[in-house]
């Protein structure tokens, strides 16, 4: 089948990830719209478990919810300290996730001091050092930030490696959240994360697509965290289908990332309100598509490609 795409590039409102423009397609099929958005620096492997998402969302559609709100946290980019707190205030989320380990730890510690201050005692703060630290290096931030934030609910991916994970959850005596182990490992069916963490990350469009993400978070065993690759409202729709079809559902979602994205193409975005996220699927609408629509010729190839090598 061809299909008819359109590539749009959207600016960020900061650095995230190193990218200051989040771009890549969206296509319609019988059940809605998919998005194809695996980060530029992906190979085709990887990328082809991002279409496999986005063509479940264009073709079967998802599960039926078993909850109609998902509850989500804020995102604290690397920002000065009176710029968290606005950004957390101004969320309504209780709880926040603050990316670490890309500044100074001083720089992180203020933003956390700074986030603590903006969510309140009842609040809650988790942190992501995305692989960064060895040992070391994890349990000496840990211990200041936990500090700093007064206490903080888990760690993400405190360093590369899941015996690293363990001895950093036996060292620094804090949760340890498993994201990049989880959708990075070969199987993230067969990834034994229950020795080295806490909490599981799962994220739809790595996985594959919410049926295969349900199989990922069933098969690991721990409570899990549902998270954004930082979707337009489009693709942000089979993050929350996750969420909401997941039988248990303890902690916050990483889904109010829209708002991190200067620009949507669907009518309403899916940003929280009082830190929830209906559970809700638009279509984009197509003035708004127009608006970022570059036409790059490179993502069309790159979709053609990782559809022919997926068969
Ligand atoms: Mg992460």
């Amino acid at each position: 089948m061809n299909r008819a795409v359109h590539v749009y590039s959207v600016p960020l409102r900061a650095r995230f990830r190193g990218i200051t423009r989040r771009t890549g397609l969206l296509f319609e099929g019988p059940a809605g719209w998919g998005e194809f958005c695996p980060f530029e620096e992906y190979g085709d492997e990887e990328a082809s478990a991002w279409l496999a998402c986005a063509l479940e969302a264009a073709d079967e559609g998802w599960p039926a919810p078993v909850r109609d709100r998902v509850p989500v946290n804020c995102t604290v980019p690397v920002v000065s300290p009176e710029r968290a707190h606005e950004i957390v205030k101004r969320s309504g989320c209780s709880t926040a996730k603050v990316k670490v380990a890309e500044s100074t730890l001083a720089e992180d510690c203020a933003r956390l001091e700074a986030v603590r201050d903006a969510l309140g005692p009842q609040g809650a703060v988790r942190v992501d050092a995305n692989m960064m630290w060895d040992v070391d290096t994890a349990v000496t931030a840990i211990k200041a930030m936990n500090r700093a934030a007064g206490g903080l609910q888990y760690v993400e991916q405190p360093c590369r490696t899941l015996d690293e994970l363990a001895a950093v959850r036996r060292k620094a005596g804090v949760p340890i959240a498993a994201d990049e182990s989880i959708r990075k490992a070969g199987d993230p069916l067969k990834v034994a994360v229950s020795g080295a963490a806490d909490i599981a990350v799962i994220k739809v469009a790595p996985l594959g697509g919410v049926r295969r993400a349900l199989e990922v978070a069933e098969a690991c065993g721990l409570p899990c965290v549902v998270s954004s690759a930082l979707e337009t409202s489009v693709g942000m729709a089979a993050g929350v289908a996750l969420a909401a079809a997941l039988p248990a559902l303890d902690y916050a979602c990483g889904l109010a990332t829209v708002q991190l994205l200067d620009g949507d193409v669907t009518s309403e975005s899916l940003t929280p309100v009082n830190g929830f996220l209906p559970v809700l699927r638009q279509a984009p609408k197509p003035d708004r598509i127009a608006e970022f629509e570059t036409g790059d010729p490179v993502w069309v190839e790159r979709f053609n490609r990782v559809r022919a090598c997926a068969g």
